[in-house]
């Protein structure tokens, strides 16, 4: 086993060294050092035994390439191979990011469920970038994802095994993570990731695994051979529509119990779906990220600030439930934004994200000196042109606000990168 000791000088192929300055922490496939390297303190994961060379070559590959997005903790240079083994050398984890495990384990909680959506949508579109740029992901776990609570901001991490597509790293991927058919003995692919993908988004809405239910809890005790059975081929989601036998158990099953009445329609459907037999046995329908995205921009939508307690609350559009999650009390929906196929719902305090990424766009507020009358105030960076039913066009520029009123029609000019015809039309 190959370690290194304070103090020693690791060379990099570009020609520089990195000083070990101690141990960070060590796993399965090497160890991590903190280093220095060029007076700049990075970290150095340090294989235990160097793997094969077309490993090395595909991390040489990927250094020069560079990061998909900066949702990843990316190798940026590569050791030359000394000391028996080889490493790679990435950014220090910031403060304030914590592993994914500990929200599964309420150790760590999101502060709000805004939060937890920007969370899902930075998975999303790192996924989506480094699907883009003909990558698989091919390790996709509960462990590589490291959460900031309080805006929801994701880092993804052991970025080693990332390969182009429909090559293979060695790497079968964590057990409860596969997709069925890699279960099954497949290569992982895009669309064994998307698998993934579905089962992490569905583990930081609900804090349970989509497939552990009644099942799982009756098996006396998880062999290699189980594992195949409830991860693989007799995989049952939780709520499966037609299939009661695997359903989330009192006692043990708490979080997901509390929190599946919690979300509205559109999300838990699109689980029901994405998990059901003939999709789970489909791969190549399963949702690409961009589907993802818009999901989560619709549940987005319904995520609005409670008027009566001032607590964040869905209003549920499909199942037409606008009773508020904390207080009960029925909200006002008439209000709203429409926008394509969406309608996001304007309650006073309420945060609109048009966009796909995580900074609101806009905000609903009081008219200074009538408190009758609401506003949406401009947090973009771009002009609104506002149509009046009359035919006026007014303009909003970045920190103004403009009245909801029935009928006015806001293009939210070039600061959105959305279809630039696309309107929003206020109901009110
Ligand atoms: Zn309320």
């Amino acid at each position: 086993m190959a370690e290194l000791t304070v103090g020693q000088k690791v060379n990099l192929t570009i020609g520089s060294q990195a000083t070990v300055l101690k141990e960070l922490g060590r796993g399965g496939q090497g160890i991590v050092y903190l280093v220095d390297l060029g007076g700049t303190k990075m970290a150095l994961k340090w294989y235990h035994t160097p793997p094969e060379d077309a490993f090395y070559k595909n991390l040489e590959h990927n250094v020069n390439a560079g990061a998909p997005s900066d949702a990843f903790i990316w190798p940026e240079y590569v050791t030359v191979k000394e000391n028996g083994s080889y490493g790679y050398i990435m950014k220090l984890r910031p403060e304030g990011y914590y592993e994914f495990g500990n929200y599964l384990l309420a150790l760590k909680n999101f502060k709000s469920l805004d939060a937890m959506l920007a969370a899902a949508m930075k998975i999303c579109e790192g996924f989506r970038m480094l699907h883009l740029k003909g990558y698989s992901y091919q390790d996709l776990n509960d462990g590589n994802f490291f959460i900031r609570p309080s805006d929801g901001d994701v880092l993804i991490c052991d970025n080693d095994n990332v390969m182009p597509q429909g090559q293979k790293s060695g790497i079968m991927g964590k057990a409860r993570y596969m997709a069925p058919e890699i279960v099954a003995g497949g290569v992982p692919d895009k669309y064994s990731d998307r698998f993934s993908l579905s089962v992490i988004l569905f583990m930081l809405f609900f804090a349970n695994h989509p497939f552990e239910g009644a099942k799982v809890v009756s098996c006396p005790c998880m062999t290699e051979a189980f594992e195949k059975r409830f991860y693989g081929s007799e995989a049952v989601f939780i709520y499966d529509k037609d299939d009661p036998s695997n359903r989330p158990v009192r006692g043990i099953h708490q979080n997901v119990i509390k929190r599946w009445p919690l979300f509205p329609s559109i999300l838990k459907n699109t689980f029901i779906e994405q998990f059901s037999k003939e999709k789970l046995q489909k791969p190549n329908e399963r949702l690409i990220e961009q589907e993802w995205e818009k999901i989560i921009n619709r549940v987005r939508d319904e995520l609005v600030i409670c008027p009566n307690c001032h607590e964040e609350t869905f209003v549920d559009m499909d199942a037409s439930n606008y009773n508020c999650i904390n207080c009960g009390k029925s909200i006002d929906t008439s209000k709203r934004l429409k926008y394509g196929l969406r309608e996001l719902i304007l309650t006073p305090q309420t945060k609109l994200f048009i966009d796909k990424d995580n900074t609101p766009d806009a905000e609903v507020g009081f008219f200074p000196t009538d408190k009758n009358l609401l506003i949406l105030k401009n947090l973009t960076t771009g002009t609104w042109n506002v149509d009046t039913p009359k035919g006026k066009v007014k303009v909003v520029k970045p920190g103004e606000f403009m009245p909801i009123l029935n009928g006015l029609k806001i293009a939210f000019g070039t600061s959105l990168p959305n279809d630039p015809n696309a309107k929003g039309e206020i109901e009110a």
